[in-house]
C-alpha cells in the first residue's frame, strides 16, 4: 500500500531542464521557498550528461553560449560557471578546407565559396539594420532569391540545422536572421569538463545552497486547479505520494505536457488547448557520439559542414576537455538533422543516412578502433527544440499563477540553452513583481 505525505512551498517548479533549474534557483535566491522536482534521476533534461564506458555523453546541448542570460544567471546567483572556451569557437568545412571566419566574417566566408555573394551580403546587412524579410518567407526562399550557388544553400541549411534543428525550408528567414544578426549567434561558447550536466548541477546546487529542495526521480503526475488557479500537485517519490500545495507553479515540461498535467480542455478551456495543439511544432535532430584513438577533427571548437545533406556540425570535445573520455581516447559529438525535421520521418532511415554521410565526411571513421558509442534521435516529446524557431508558444497560461519556461516558450529568434535561461528570468521577474504587488 502506498503512503501519502503533504508539503507546502511558495513555488513548485516541474522539471529540472535548463529553464526549470534557472527559474528555481532565481526564486530561491530571492527568498521564495521553492521545490524543484524532476522525474529523471539527474538534472539537466536535454542539457544533461551520462556515462557510457567511461565516456561522458551529453543528452543534447554541448556548447554553452557566453554573454547574455546564461552568464547573467550565474552572476546573479553568485555561482561559478566553469567552462573551457575553444579557440577558434566556430569554423567551417568548405571544399575540403577548414575555414575560420573570425577575422573576415560573412564576407570572408562567402568569398571562399563564390565570387557572387554580394546579394546575400546585402540581405545580411539589411537584417543587421532591422530590415527583415516578410514573416512567411523561408530561409531557403530567401537564399534562393540571392544566389543559386549549391554550397551557399547547403551552408545556410547546415547553420539553421546546427542552431535551430530545422532545414532551411522549415524556418522563417526572419527568425534565422534575427538570431544571426541581432542576438548572440553562438559566436562565443564553452564546454564543461563534466559534460553539460556540470552547468545544470551548478545552478541546481544554488537551490539547495539557499534553502530550497531538489527532488530527483520524482514525477509530477497531476497539477491541481481550483477557482482559476493552480493550487498544488501530486508527486510520486520513493514509493510515497506527496500532495504539494503551492502559491504558483512554473512548468519546464513544455506547454503540451503541462496542459495534460492540468487535465486538458475541461480545466484550461478549449480555446487555449486547441491553440497550443495547433501551434506546437517540435523539431528533431540526431546526436551521435564517436570514440576514436586519434582526433577525428583538426579544430577544437565546432565545425559546420557545407557539403552534406543531414549531418550539420561536429565538435571534438576532448580537445578542450580531455576528462570527457578515458585516457588514450578522443570523443567527438556530431549533430544531424532529418528531412523533414518538423513532422513525420523514418528515424531508422534518417540515422542510417546520417551515419553513412559521417563516414564519407570524416576519414578517421574508417579506423578499426573508431566506434559510435551512442546515437539517438531526438523527437516528439523529447525533441531538439520543443518549438521550432519562429513558432514559439506563450509562457502565460489561462491560470494567472501557472507559467511555462524552456525552449518551447523562448523569445522570437532566440536559441539554445541561453534562451531557456531568458525564459526563466522573464517568468521569475513577473512572479516576483506580482508578489511584491500583492504584498504592498
Ligand atoms: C542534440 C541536441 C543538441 C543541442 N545542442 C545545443 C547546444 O550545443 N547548445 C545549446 O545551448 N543548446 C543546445 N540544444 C538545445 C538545448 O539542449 C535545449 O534547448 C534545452 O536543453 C532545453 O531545456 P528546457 O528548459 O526546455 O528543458 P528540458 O531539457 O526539456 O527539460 C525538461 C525537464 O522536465 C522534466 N519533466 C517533464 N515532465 C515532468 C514531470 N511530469 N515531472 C517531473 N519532471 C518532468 C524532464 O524529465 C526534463 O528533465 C541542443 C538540443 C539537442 C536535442
Amino acid at each position: 500500500m502506498s503512503t501519502t505525505d503533504t508539503k507546502h512551498v511558495d513555488v513548485l517548479v516541474v522539471g529540472a531542464g535548463m529553464g526549470g533549474i534557472c527559474a528555481a534557483a532565481r526564486l530561491q535566491h530571492a527568498g521564495v521557498s521553492t521545490l524543484l522536482v524532476e522525474r529523471e534521476d539527474r538534472v539537466g533534461g536535454r542539457a544533461s550528461t551520462f556515462d557510457v564506458d567511461g565516456f561522458k555523453v551529453n543528452t543534447g546541448a554541448v556548447a554553452i553560449e557566453n554573454g547574455g542570460d546564461m552568464e547573467q544567471t550565474f552572476a546573479d546567483l553568485d555561482a561559478t560557471l566553469d567552462l573551457r572556451y575553444p579557440q577558434p569557437a566556430n569554423v567551417f568545412r568548405i571544399k575540403g578546407r577548414t575555414v575560420n571566419p573570425a577575422k573576415g566574417g560573412w564576407a570572408f566566408l562567402l568569398d571562399q565559396i563564390t565570387k557572387k555573394g554580394a546579394k546575400v551580403l546585402a540581405g545580411l546587412g539589411s537584417a543587421r539594420k532591422g530590415e527583415m524579410p516578410e514573416e512567411q518567407l523561408t530561409l531557403e526562399d530567401w537564399i534562393g532569391g540571392a544566389t543559386p550557388n549549391e554550397t551557399v544553400h547547403r551552408l545556410f541549411r547546415n547553420l539553421s540545422a546546427a542552431i535551430f534543428a530545422v532545414n532551411a525550408d522549415e524556418i522563417p528567414a526572419k527568425a534565422f536572421l534575427t538570431y544571426f544578426m541581432q542576438k548572440g549567434a553562438f559566436r562565443n561558447f564553452g564546454f564543461h569538463p563534466d559534460g553539460t550536466i556540470g552547468v545544470c548541477q551548478a545552478i541546481a546546487d544554488v537551490v539547495t545552497r539557499d534553502g530550497g529542495e531538489v527532488w530527483l526521480s520524482s514525477p509530477v503526475t497531476r497539477l491541481h486547479v481550483a477557482d482559476g488557479r493552480v493550487t498544488g500537485a501530486t508527486i510520486e517519490r520513493e514509493g510515497v505520494t506527496t500532495e504539494v500545495t503551492c502559491g504558483a507553479v512554473i512548468s519546464n515540461a513544455g506547454p503540451v505536457a503541462t496542459i495534460a498535467l492540468c487535465g486538458g480542455a475541461d480545466v484550461l478551456g478549449a480555446e487555449y488547448v486547441d491553440r497550443i495543439a495547433a501551434a506546437s511544432k517540435p523539431s528533431a535532430n540526431i546526436i551521435i557520439h564517436v570514440a576514436s584513438r586519434e582526433p577525428l577533427l583538426d579544430t577544437p571548437g565546432l565545425i559546420v559542414f557545407s557539403a552534406t545533406d543531414r549531418i550539420c556540425n561536429a565538435g571534438n570535445m576532448t580537445a578542450t576537455c580531455p576528462e570527457l573520455a578515458p585516457e588514450g581516447w578522443h570523443l567527438t559529438v556530431v549533430y544531424a538533422v532529418p528531412r523533414p525535421a518538423i513532422g513525420e520521418f523514418d528515424s531508422e532511415e534518417e540515422l542510417r543516412l546520417s551515419l553513412e554521410e559521417l563516414e564519407e565526411e570524416l576519414p578517421g571513421m574508417k579506423d578499426p578502433e573508431t566506434r559510435v558509442i551512442d546515437a539517438r534521435v531526438m523527437r516528439d516529446g523529447w525533441p531538439a527544440q520543443r518549438a521550432a524557431s519562429g513558432y514559439e508558444l506563450p509562457r502565460e497560461t489561462p491560470l494567472d499563477n501557472l507559467f511555462n519556461v524552456g525552449d518551447g516558450v523562448r523569445e522570437y529568434g532566440d536559441g539554445g540553452t541561453q534562451s531557456c535561461a531568458t525564459t526563466a528570468r522573464l517568468v521569475v521577474e513577473e512572479l516576483l513583481a506580482t508578489r511584491s504587488g500583492a504584498a504592498s
